[in-house]
């Protein structure tokens, strides 16, 4: 079987304050903000990305902070949690690291034979640390924590689920995933080559609370697909299974395809390429204002409305 899916491109969720975020993902987390864009669809709210060092698929969490936003409700038919790996001798540090800035976080608790902490970011996103054996992956060497353990990009992400069937059936007869682990109500799916940073968890849950949007919820998931011609190959098996796939959109630094999962989640296809280096070099990614060609000339307004933010990594 050809591979059209090869697992997590990004995540990409609803923010209140932009520096608040910010000194979330970058200043305490220590991801590198890897693209400092606006949302296409609203030019005057930031499309922040963070990453490891070059916006690798499977690394890349982005944001859309709207400034003053209700918060949203975590419930069925939403992704919940979306956890980071680290390696095992990590938890420690990040215990004590997220303890000095007031974030609270659950005891160490094990599932799937790997242990993890929960927290919630500033506008209560469910974030989860996950120790891993084999992650390869470096994270983005930041300079300020420590090399051993920076985070190396997803682990999983965790979706909700009142009727898992149908959302199981789309994930593995049109979308390449195989289910690999099972405990309680939670089920493990991976794509592609598989493993870390390549797991979706379903979670049915019967307490029937929807979910609602709001700051701290997650918009959408995202899938990678290789190239232009794997995604218009996707594209028709979704759109062939009765999926209401859209076309597909110029993102400028991927190319997308949308549609809601049976259970109400918005999924996308993105591809690999242009990738985040398309309209800066990769040792200044993030650090200036980029807008797609066709908002350039609305630059100066775009600009005075947008606040102004200083990413960091804290000591
Ligand atoms: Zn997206």
């Amino acid at each position: 079987m050809k591979t059209l899916i090869n697992g997590l491109h990004h995540v990409t969720s609803l923010a209140s304050t932009a520096q608040t975020n910010v000194d979330f993902y970058v200043g305490i987390l220590g991801l590198r903000m890897i693209k400092k864009t606006i949302n296409f669809d609203a030019p005057e709210v930031y499309h922040l990305y963070y990453a490891d060092e070059i916006g690798t698929a499977g690394t890349v969490m982005t944001f859309f902070p709207y400034g003053k936003m209700p918060r949203g409700r975590k419930g069925a038919g939403q992704p919940t949690y979306t956890a980071f790996s680290i390696a095992e001798n990590a938890l420690d540090f990040w215990i004590k690291r997220l303890e000095g800035y007031q974030i609270p976080t659950s005891r160490p608790k094990q599932r799937l034979g790997e242990t993890y902490i929960q927290f919630e970011d500033f506008d209560g996103m469910g974030v989860e640390l996950v120790t891993t054996k084999n992650d390869l992956r470096t994270g983005w060497l930041n300079g300020v924590i420590p090399n051993e353990f920076i985070i190396k990009g997803f682990h999983t992400v965790t979706l909700h689920e009142a009727n898992m069937e149908k959302t199981l059936r789309l994930l593995i007869d049109s979308m390449q995933h195989k289910i690999v682990a099972e405990e309680g109500n939670r089920y493990r799916l991976e794509a592609g080559e598989g493993g870390t940073g390549n797991y979706v968890d379903i979670i049915y849950t019967n307490d029937q609370i929807k979910a609602l949007q709001g700051a701290g919820s997650v918009h959408h998931v995202a899938f990678s697909t290789s190239t232009d011609e794997t995604q218009v190959e996707i594209r028709e098996i979704l759109a062939s299974a009765g999926y209401g796939v859209t076309p597909v959109i110029d993102r400028n630094y991927f190319h997308s395809i949308y549609y809601r999962e049976p259970g109400g989640i918005l999924f996308e296809i993105a591809t690999n390429p242009p990738g985040f280096a398309v309209d800066e070099s990769p040792e200044k990614l993030g650090q200036k204002l980029q807008l797609p060609p066709w908002y350039e000339s609305h630059r100066p307004k775009i600009e005075g409305v947008l606040p102004p933010i200083k990413a960091v990594v804290f000591p």
